[in-house]
């Protein structure tokens, strides 16, 4: 018997939302008898695609970030022994499409959010890793199958050589302070950065090769500024405080102070001789 779990590498995904619409193309008008009533065509979405926008213009990135039922090992959707909500023996958390009708308030029970109502059947709903499918021999959820790019990745967490085990071991789940025992984990998840670029006040040109310094309570690093005279260091935790240096050969070092409460674009940074 598998256990199954799912990898999001956010580094692949380019938001196409094939996965979306394959989820869409499965569950919409269709009934998986004993799985799932179908998915309603508007306001749900058993997999999720949400867009994070980090930075300021011109230093801007976008990222993508598929988000679905975790199947967590301790699901905070179950609950007490009514068989509303249950969990597999293959690890796949399902909602029973006729036990738990009339019961809006699982809805509420998750606090990733992915759970939805239907209004029309009165029933929560939410992804079943196409456990139909899974039942009938296929190897990946729809959604896996449809990601052009692998940023999807499935499969048995059991089965140290399986390409999910392997991409467990760098993964995170989205919000480890639920406590939840997530079976869908993520890779690249977005933080903040701090970027900038450096300009010779005397010529008016872009400062290539000056050292940019980033000092916090716990770590510095350090890096030069490319031809462009830009610099950049990403992967900065929330709320820190740091002292940004930019000091270059024959110039007064500029010195500031940063609190990455978000992504930060320092602007142009003029060095005086
Ligand atoms: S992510 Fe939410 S809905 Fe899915 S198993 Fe965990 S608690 Fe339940
Ligand atoms: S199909 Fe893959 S690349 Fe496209 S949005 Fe979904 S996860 Fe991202």
């Amino acid at each position: 018997m598998p256990r199954y779990g799912m990898v999001v590498d956010v580094t692949k995904c380019d938001g196409c939302y094939n996965c979306f619409i394959a989820c869409k193309d499965e569950h919409c008008n269709q009934e998986k008898k004993g799985y799932a009533a179908p998915q309603p065509m508007t306001g749900q979405f058993w997999l999720k695609i949400i867009g994070k926008e980090r930075g300021q213009y011109p230093k801007v990135k976008q990222d993508y970030i598929a988000l679905t039922c975790m199947h967590c090992e301790n699901p905070a959707c179950i609950t007490a022994g009514d068989g509303a909500v249950y969990k597999r023996d293959d690890g796949i958390v399902i909602i029973d499409p006729e036990k738990a009708k009339g019961r809006k308030d699982i809805v509420s029970k998750c606090p990733y959010r992915v759970i939805y109502w239907n209004e029309e059947e009165q029933l929560p709903q939410k992804c079943t890793f196409c456990a139909h499918l899974l039942d009938a021999g296929w190897k990946e959820p729809r959604c896996v199958e449809a990601c052009p790019t692998g940023a999807l990745i499935f499969g048995d967490l059991d089965d140290p050589e399986s390409a999910v085990s392997k991409a467990m071991k760098s993964a995170q789940a989205m919000h480890p302070e639920y406590n939840l025992g997530e079976n869908v984990k993520f890779i690249g998840l977005p933080k903040n950065f701090v970027a900038g670029s450096v300009v010779f006040a005397d010529t008016d040109e872009c400062a290539k090769d000056v050292t940019v310094t980033l000092a916090g309570e716990d770590d510095t690093k350090t890096v030069k500024t490319d031809g462009f005279g830009d610099f950049e260091f990403e992967d900065l935790p929330d709320n820190k405080t740091y002292k940004v240096t930019v000091s270059a050969p024959g110039y007064k070092t500029q010195e500031c102070e940063v609190k990455t409460y978000k992504s930060l674009n320092l602007g142009d940074i003029f060095l005086e001789k």
